[in-house]
């Protein structure tokens, strides 16, 4: 941005040196000028400053003014050119301030505004103003509209170029800089060629190059390169030395549209910078606006893609988290809360796969129902409490005794199952044996009393006649049932020769 304290010099100065580029190219006898750079200096700094100080910057370029304009013009027609010039700045600044216009200036709505405002409206209002002053001291050779017309295409041609260059090189050298980093080889190569399309143009004398007859419009396609590849400060800068060289060229009598006469020289040459400058500034803003549009498209995908990557990894996470529940909700399903062993659904479960394998491969399979003897009494006698505990340690003592592959769980109340794969009569019955024993020999301490138990159990072993999992269990029942019988603390073995039989 414009340093607050420079601007007091910069501006009066800027309008200064403006106003003398404008009065050296006057290609009219009367002096009116073909390019009038000076105004877009005043303009610019209100743009930046938004309005601040206005009236004394005002009054210091009117100064300058005169000051420029003393050694061609009397005193009285410099005040009044400052006059005009200082309200032409004014008074496009405060038609842009109404609407709402953008001095960053890359939009195409933004230079809409400025044409209008600017060129157009505050230019030609100049410009009727203007036209009348020279009209009453000077014209002598040409007409009021003609004034008006070199006055207004003067002012808003340098309006248009100058403004944008003013406007982009204050946005400050920090970030142009930056800009003219990114820029590649091949965008330098089209800058080149532009400037050495330009030195040719330079060389043009009467509309010849070299005796070959050129006209300055084949240098409009390298500005447009150059606006199709850099931001709003080169491509008007590029405008601006292009528009310097043809005013130049008219002013010195190189004629570059051929030969004219003075008048009509002015007018060519002021046709050509309008065409050069609309089309560059036009273009350059038109693609600031495209990328500034694609920038915002590609930041909503961005922001688009992250948040439907934060809804994916919500979604896994939830996912996750519901099959976990899933998992635990199922081992829950089947664990006996109280024992913590299996409970009969998933015993059952596991053992129809158990009796299918063991049938399949012809191996053996055991299976024991354990239940407590006069188990009612312990809660009878020493609380629901305590006979829940013993259910508890007579769970554990069984686990104890039992190898890796061997099923147990809790089938009802005081009952409990053992499938023993790979396991024959002979061995469960041992087994079942030493459970008996364990059970019986260790009384659990509750409340400061032992609590003695003991344990009955049926033992059977698949033969080929059980048709499932349940003939087998019915059978290995109705052993228990035996050893019941037979005064419990037993193990009773099922089969017909060793129905009824026990173990001790
Ligand atoms: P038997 O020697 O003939 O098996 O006699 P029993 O008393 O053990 O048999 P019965 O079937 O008459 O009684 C079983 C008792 O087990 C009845 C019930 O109160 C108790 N019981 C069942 N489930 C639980 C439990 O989860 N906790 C407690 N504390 N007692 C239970
Ligand atoms: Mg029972
Ligand atoms: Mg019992």
């Amino acid at each position: 941005m414009l340093n607050a304290r420079l601007v007091w010099l910069a501006v009066p100065i800027g309008h200064y040196l403006g106003a003398n580029v404008g009065l050296l190219f006057t290609a009219m006898p009367e002096g009116s000028a073909t390019l009038w750079p000076a105004n877009s200096v005043l303009l610019s700094a209100l743009l930046l400053r938004d309005g601040r100080g206005m009236f004394p910057l005002a009054l210091l370029v009117l100064l300058a003014e005169v000051l420029a304009d003393m050694p061609l013009f009397s005193m009285k027609e410099a005040l009044l050119f400052g006059a005009i010039n200082v309200g032409e700045s004014l008074v496009a600044f405060a038609l842009l301030r109404r609407m709402g216009f953008d001095s960053r200036f890359d939009t195409l709505a933004d230079l809409r505004k400025f044409l209008l405002a600017g060129p157009v409206a505050a230019a030609l209002l100049a410009a009727l103003a203007g036209g009348a002053v020279y009209s009453h001291f000077r014209g002598y050779e040409t007409s009021y509209l003609e004034f008006i017309r070199v006055w207004w295409f003067g002012d808003g041609l340098g309006m248009l170029v100058f403004t944008p260059l003013f406007l982009g090189v204050a946005e400050g050298w920090g970030r142009i800089a930056e800009r003219l980093r990114t820029i590649r080889a091949a965008d330098w190569a089209v800058l080149a060629l532009a400037f050495a399309a330009l030195a040719v143009f330079v060389a043009i004398r009467d509309g010849t190059f070299f005796g070959m007859p050129v006209t300055p419009a084949l240098i409009l396609p390298f500005a447009i390169a150059v606006a199709a590849r850099f931001g709003l400060a080169v491509s008007a800068g590029t405008a601006a030395a292009m528009s310097l060289a043809i005013v130049v060229k008219t002013t010195i009598g190189h004629k570059p549209f051929g030969a004219e006469e003075a008048h009509e020289a002015v007018l060519r040459a002021q046709e050509f910078v309008l065409a050069l400058a609309v089309a560059t500034v036009g273009l350059s803003a038109l693609l600031a606006e495209l990328r500034a549009r694609q920038h915002e498209a590609d930041l909503a995908n961005a922001r688009l893609a992250e948040a439907n990557e934060r809804l994916e990894a919500r979604v896994r996470e939830k996912t996750e988290q519901y099959e976990a529940l899933n998992r635990e909700l199922r081992a829950l399903a089947s664990i006996d809360a109280l024992t913590g062993i299996a409970n009969r659904r998933a015993f059952l479960e596991q053992g129809h796969k158990e009796f299918g394998n063991s049938r399949r491969y012809g191996t053996p399979l055991s299976l024991l129902i354990l239940d407590l003897d006069h188990f009612k009494r312990v809660n009878d006698r020493f609380g629901h409490e305590a006979g829940d505990r013993v259910l508890q340690q007579t769970a554990a003592a069984i686990v104890e005794m039992l190898r890796s592959g061997d099923l147990v769980a809790r089938y009802g109340g005081e009952e409990f199952v053992v499938l023993a794969p790979h396991t024959g009569l002979h061995d469960a019955a041992t087994l079942a044996g030493r459970i008996k024993e364990r059970i019986s020999r260790r009384p659990l301490v509750y409340d400061h009393r032992a609590l003695h138990v003991t344990i009955s159990i049926g033992v059977a072993s698949r033969i080929d006649d059980d048709a499932d999992l349940h003939a087998l269990l019915r059978r290995a029942d109705a052993a228990l049932y035996d050893a019941k019988r037979a005064g419990r603390d037993r193990v009773a073995l099922a089969g017909t020769a060793a129905a009824g039989s026990s173990a001790r």
